[in-house]
């Protein structure tokens, strides 16, 4: 079924949705995006997302091509038109299009994409099992607190860990892991601390991340944020990422080594189900009211 995709203004079947082959986003990767979870008829976290999507606008000096009454009334709109209760919303704004030309002008009018995936997104089978990462060498650029469409690298390193049986990758970087391809990771050391590292530019602040720190302090977890080793990460009681599609996945092995035995620790059990918990609560419901 066709879905039906924002651009611009206007909204289009999604075959008939087109953006210039001079796009600086096709060109130069010179776009941000976000991506916000529906679920039970919810949006998942918005305000942090669209937050966190003006933070990556202004550090591009990229303006904002719609208000913020208008961004939230599109994530409702969009996820009504396809019917979306479950899945997630995907948005996407580059700098606009322009003859190519390494030096952009200030003027240039942004592009404004918007689509959205129907998945299930509960009862995510992942959950149940865990993932295996492998450890590979950070690769990106520096500035990873922008959450800009260079995906590249991290597409390659997670396309060639699946080649050899895992499911995503861990960056690390002097001797400190940064985070996953496309999720922040975190441990529990023995005494049952949650470390997770440090907000900078080297990782993206996750808005998921941001959730489960504060979760896991109300449910007495002790938190910590700094940087940690790989050693530290396989010899952790429990580790998992999170991110705003998959919530808290737990990570049983590293590397092939395992974690826990291999088996889904209880707090990132715990933090999971509380997390759902609450957000089935506390998301804003796309039904027009
Ligand atoms: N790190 C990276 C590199 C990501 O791409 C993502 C998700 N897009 C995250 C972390 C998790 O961020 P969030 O919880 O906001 O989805």
């Amino acid at each position: 079924m066709s879905r039906t995709v924002y651009l611009n203004g206007d909204w289009h079947a999604e075959a008939d949705a087109k953006v210039s082959v001079f796009d600086r986003g096709f060109l130069f990767a010179d776009a941000i995006y976000e991506v916000t979870a529906v679920i039970d008829g919810k949006l998942i976290d918005y305000p942090g997302h669209a937050a966190r999507l003006k933070r990556s606008l202004t550090a591009l000096d990229i303006p904002m091509p719609v208000d913020d009454d208008q961004l939230l009334a599109l994530h409702k709109e969009i996820a009504r038109r396809n019917g979306i209760t479950e899945g997630l919303i995907y948005l996407q704004v580059s700098r606009g299009s322009q003859d190519r030309d390494f030096v952009f002008p200030s003027d240039l009018k942004p592009t404004l994409v918007m689509f959205t995936q129907a998945k299930r997104v509960l009862d995510n089978p992942k959950w149940k099992t865990g993932l295996s990462l492998e450890t590979v060498a950070e690769g990106r650029w520096s500035q990873r607190q922008i959450k800009t469409v260079q995906l590249l690298y991290s597409s390659l390193m997670k396309t060639e860990a699946a080649r050899r049986g895992f499911d995503d990758v861990l960056f690390v970087e002097d001797g400190h892991i940064t985070e996953a391809s496309s999720a922040n990771f975190h441990i529990i050391t023995r005494d049952g601390t949650l470390v997770t590292r440090d907000l900078s530019n080297v990782l993206l602040h996750g808005i998921t991340r941001g959730s489960i720190l504060d979760l896991a302090q109300r449910a007495g977890l002790k938190v910590e944020e700094r940087a940690f080793t790989v050693d530290e990460a396989r010899s952790a009681a429990e580790a998992f990422l999170t991110s705003a599609t998959s919530f808290v996945m737990p990570v049983v092995s590293l590397d092939g080594l395992p974690i826990n035995g291999g088996a889904v620790g209880p707090h990132s059990q715990r933090l999971l189900e509380l997390y759902i918990s609450e957000r089935l609560q506390t998301g804003d419901p796309i039904a027009e009211t």
